[in-house]
């Protein structure tokens, strides 16, 4: 009797150790992608017991933290990015964007929209502007686009941010410049020399 005690009490011992815990896990990974492993991972999560702690993991606050930054490695991922832009372009985006428009939750996100902007161009004067325009026509003689260096059509004139507010550009003189209707569309969020790399490119 004392021999068998002996032999369990030596092989807690023996589980307890780092080494042979560090051997089981590896063990246990290596049982997990064998096909018997896998039907039986499957079918402890489909069994109460399995539920209960999948809902239990899914609540607790590592999870919360580990799956916050999965998504926001996703979502700059170039897939991510390409997966939502084929959804905005899709008939089922377009309607959801259209909804959310409509919600109390998208005007809201409009009003702060509208305020953003506001703020964003109040330091931006008629004066300035002005010296925009004179400059740009003293240095080409006629208003000219910055970007394609075409004259400028009446009316197709854009007041142009070299390098947009929305990637931290301000609206200091420096910054602004007159382009055509089209090429400020090109341009769209690049910055000039974003711009310029991709008409080379
Ligand atoms: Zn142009």
């Amino acid at each position: 009797m004392a021999k068998i005690r002996d032999r369990k009490e030596y092989f807690k011992i023996y589980l307890q150790s780092p080494i042979v815990k560090q051997k089981r896990r590896e063990a246990a990974k290596r049982y997990s992608h064998t096909l018997w492993g896998i039907e039986k991972i499957k079918s402890y999560r489909q069994s109460p017991e399995g539920i209960r702690k999948n809902e239990l993991y899914l609540q607790s606050p590592e999870f919360k933290k580990s799956h916050k930054e999965a998504m926001k490695r996703y979502y700059n991922s170039p897939k991510g990015i390409a997966t939502r832009r084929c959804y905005k372009q899709s008939l089922t985006g377009k309607l959801a964007v259209k909804r959310y428009k409509q919600s109390s939750g998208g005007k809201l996100h409009a009003i702060v929209d509208g305020f953003n902007r506001r703020l964003k161009t109040k330091d931006l004067t008629v004066e300035k502007i002005q010296m925009v325009y004179e400059d740009n026509i003293k240095k080409y003689g006629t208003l000219t686009c910055y970007l394609c260096k075409l004259p400028i059509s009446f009316g197709k004139d854009n007041l142009e941010h070299k390098i947009p507010l929305c990637r931290g550009g301000n609206n200091d003189y420096n910054n602004l410049s007159v382009a055509c209707q089209s090429c400020n569309c090109k341009k769209h969020h690049r910055t000039e020399e974003e711009y310029r790399k991709c008409l080379s490119g």
